[in-house]
Formats: structure tokens, C-alpha cells, sequence
């Protein structure tokens, strides 16, 4: 009998340590698996992290690097850029053409050109005077966004004052400049290409005008006359009139800078640009901007 319940006794203390044994293997399993998911966790939350930041350091790097592109785009002219200025009369293939507008812009005028040349999908070269930007900041505005491009023709169109000295051209520039910036709120914007009221050479200003073309020059800034006109702004008072000398005065020229004005009395330039625009399309010209001549993006 003893025998017997000391077998009984035996057989439950071995069932007991048997699930004692399970029971601790078990933890022990367990203990290991949630080590192992928790070390995971852990590579992936870093993986993770690790990968976030390089993603944010890419993208400031990208940032960072088109700011400097931006900046760059209106960099201070070299003197490769310069001399495409210079030599932008000469001969061209595909013939080229470079409609340029003076001396505003006007609400009287300005926005009628904008439309049309947008319709026509073709851009342009604004000079503009530093006075009319002050008066209407946002047909500048209009004209950057609509792809054309605001070069400078001083603030006062005043020639004692502008041509007082080599330095006050400069002066007229800078301020310009300054009021372009303000107007299309691009604080890097240059305006690069300067326009003499007047054109640069000869007349009454002839020497001083020659020294200021060196200083601007020596800022990295070019100017620019023209190659052909309208008179729009000499004495031309018909449609007609604008087409004749327009035509007379590009004759077989394979590259034309056409010089026309946007001040608020010349509304019969705009009136004319239908068919100035039809002449170059039809003897093959390519429509382009001053700043194209840059290739810069
Ligand atoms: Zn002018």
C-alpha cells in the first residue's frame, strides 16, 4: 500500500517538473522571440530614421542648388555674353529677329502689345524706363511672367540729367535695376543690357556716352542700339507709315534688332505689329529675346 502511494507521489512530482521545465522553456522562448522582433524593431525604426534624413538632406541639397541656379541666371554678364551683343547684328542662320519696345511701359499701350504678343505666343525685349516702372510695377510684372524680357533704358529718358556724367548713366541703371527687382519681386533679377535714351553713339553726349558703355562694361552689364525701326517715335503718324520704314530699314538684314516704343502715345505701333509680325514669320525669322543670346536657363 505504502508502495503504491510513494509510486503515485513519484509520478505527480514528475508530471510537476515536467510542466514546471515546459513552462520555463516556454518563457525562455518567449523571452528570445520578443528580443529578437524587439531588436528588429529596432533596425527598422533606425533604417527608418536614417532613411528620412537623407531624404531631407537631398531635398535642401536640390533646394540649395536651384536657388543657386536662379541666382545665377542673372549673373553679372562675361565677357563671351558681352561680345554676343556686340556681334548681334551679324549674319544669322535661321534668320533672327528681336522686337524691342522703349520708354515704358503705359497702361495706353503697353497691355494691348502684351495681349497681342501672347496670342501670337511670341516674346520680346522690354526697355524700360525706370520712372514707368514706378508708375505701373505691375504691366513689368505681367511682362516677366508672360516670358518676355525687362532690359533697362534708365529712370529719366531726360538727357541733362542721365548724360550729366559717366556716373549718373550708371546711377540711372542701378536705380532702374532696383525698381525692376521691386516690381517682378525677384530681389537677384539684373536687367544685364542697357538701351541710351537717344542710342549710344554720336550727338551731343557722343564721348561721355562711350565712357559709360566701358563702366557698364566693367559691372558686366552690355548695351544695345538697334538695326532697324519704325520711326514710331520720328515723325511717323500712319500704319503705313510704320510699315514702310519698318521694311526699309530691315531690307535683307539676316538678324534685326527692330527698335518700337510702348509710351502712351504710340498706339499706332501696336496697330502696326499684326503685320510687322506676319512680314517676319513669313520670310522665315525666328522670334527671340535678348536674354536668349545667354543660353542660360
Ligand atoms: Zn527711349
Amino acid at each position: 500500500m505504502e508502495i503504491i502511494v510513494e509510486k503515485k507521489l513519484n509520478i505527480k512530482k514528475f508530471i510537476a517538473a515536467t510542466l514546471i521545465c515546459i513552462i520555463l522553456m516556454l518563457v525562455a522562448i518567449n523571452c528570445v522571440y520578443d528580443n529578437f522582433i524587439s531588436n528588429k524593431n529596432k533596425e527598422a525604426t533606425i533604417g527608418y530614421v536614417q532613411e528620412v534624413e537623407a531624404k531631407k538632406q537631398e531635398e535642401l541639397k536640390q533646394k540649395k542648388e536651384l536657388e543657386e541656379k536662379k541666382i545665377k541666371k542673372y549673373d553679372a554678364l562675361n565677357n563671351d555674353e558681352i561680345a554676343k551683343i556686340e556681334n548681334i547684328y551679324e549674319h544669322s542662320e535661321p534668320k533672327r529677329v528681336f522686337l524691342t519696345f522703349d520708354d515704358g511701359p503705359t497702361e495706353a499701350v503697353t497691355p494691348f502689345i502684351l495681349d497681342l504678343l501672347k496670342k501670337e505666343n511670341i516674346k520680346g525685349t522690354f526697355f524700360v524706363l525706370g520712372s514707368m516702372v514706378e508708375n505701373y510695377p505691375d504691366l513689368v510684372k505681367r511682362e516677366y511672367e508672360e516670358g518676355h524680357f525687362i532690359a533697362n533704358h534708365g529712370y529719366s529718358h531726360r538727357y541733362k540729367e542721365i548724360y550729366q556724367s559717366s556716373d549718373s548713366v550708371l546711377d540711372e541703371y542701378n536705380r532702374t535695376n532696383d525698381l525692376i527687382k521691386n516690381a517682378i519681386g525677384i530681389p537677384y533679377y539684373n536687367s544685364l543690357v542697357f538701351r541710351f535714351p537717344g542710342g549710344s553713339s554720336g550727338g551731343y553726349y557722343h564721348d561721355l556716352k562711350q565712357e559709360a558703355k566701358n563702366k557698364l562694361k566693367e559691372q558686366g552689364i552690355a548695351s544695345l542700339d538697334w538695326n532697324a525701326l519704325t520711326r514710331d517715335s520720328e515723325g511717323a503718324t500712319t500704319k503705313e507709315a510704320i510699315i514702310e520704314n519698318f521694311s526699309e530699314t530691315v531690307q535683307d538684314k539676316t538678324s534685326v534688332v527692330l527698335l518700337m516704343h510702348d509710351a502712351s502715345d504710340k498706339i499706332l505701333t501696336y496697330e502696326a505689329l499684326p503685320d510687322i509680325i506676319t512680314y517676319f514669320r513669313n520670310n522665315g525669322y525666328v522670334f527671340k529675346t535678348v536674354f536668349d543670346l545667354f543660353d542660360r536657363e
